[in-house]
């Protein structure tokens, strides 16, 4: 489905995945600076997912605990400062690997990392227990990504809650993959950019409702409300949602990528 540039600017537009050049080490645009450019491209909420401790992460893993967890969470902070600044929701996650796995989490907090240095020697499975008994979100990244510094494909079905159906920094063969691994398991899908530069990927979501906190996006995912997920610059969606599970076997013609 297709959506006018008008019809989905009342809707609700998130960017899922996105990171700062704060948090990642890959990061090319400060949480300000994202802030602003999502703002301008007529987003309503970013959500900030840098890479934690065991990714790409920028802070030096060499630092005490807490001075680690304030510097990763200062590209959220500062995105968070000018969000409130220009009229941005602006929510917290983070992207945690596990050799080549890579998972978003959505709903703990600064707080809630701060209690946990443990959480660098978890498993998969140590993650989603501890970070579903917190009341948060678990997808699992990009699952079919293929880059020569990726050994293999691991998938991890049953310690997640979804998984991020189409991610616009890899090709369209990889995102299809992960859609239909989605559907097998009957899992929820997201959609992100998996943004580190200022370049426009338009990619995220659209809801049919305004989502005022993290709470309510992890509630429409794991509620599999329906939603548009974004396919970038041809303004090309696809629903997602128990009602719409032939659009995301159908998967766009094409996509320019
Ligand atoms: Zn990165
Ligand atoms: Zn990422």
């Amino acid at each position: 489905m297709q959506l006018s540039q008008t019809e989905s600017l009342r809707r609700f537009r998130v960017e899922t995945h996105l990171h700062t050049s704060e948090g990642s080490a890959c990061g090319q645009a400060s949480g300000a600076e994202q802030a602003r450019a999502r703002k301008a491209e007529g987003y309503d909420a970013i959500i900030v997912t840098d890479h934690f401790f065991r990714g790409n992460t920028r802070p030096n893993r060499a630092l005490p605990w807490e001075a680690y967890v304030d510097a990763f969470c200062s590209g959220y902070e500062h995105a968070k400062a000018e969000g409130d600044r220009i009229g941005l929701k602006v929510f917290f996650g983070w992207e945690e690997n596990y050799g080549g796995a890579e998972f978003l989490i959505y709903g703990l907090d600064k707080a809630w990392l701060l209690a946990h240095p443990e959480m660098i020697r978890w498993t998969p499975e140590e993650q989603y227990r501890a970070v579903s008994a917190a009341g948060g979100l678990v997808i699992q990244a990009h699952p079919f990504r293929e880059r020569p510094y990726l050994k293999g494909i691991h998938l991890y079905p049953h310690d997640c809650d979804g998984v991020e159906g189409v991610n616009l920094s890899q090709p369209w063969e990889q995102n299809r993959r992960a859609l239909d691994y989605a559907r097998s398991f009957g899992l929820p899908v997201t959609a992100g950019s998996d943004i580190h530069t200022l370049s426009p990927l338009l990619g995220g979501m659209i809801f049919p409702r305004p989502l005022d906190t993290i709470r309510d996006f992890i509630h429409a995912v794991r509620g599999r409300e329906e939603a548009q997920l974004l396919l970038g610059a041809s303004g090309e969606t696809l629903c997602c949602g128990s009602e719409n599970d032939a659009a995301l076997i159908a998967g766009p013609s094409a996509v320019p990528l």
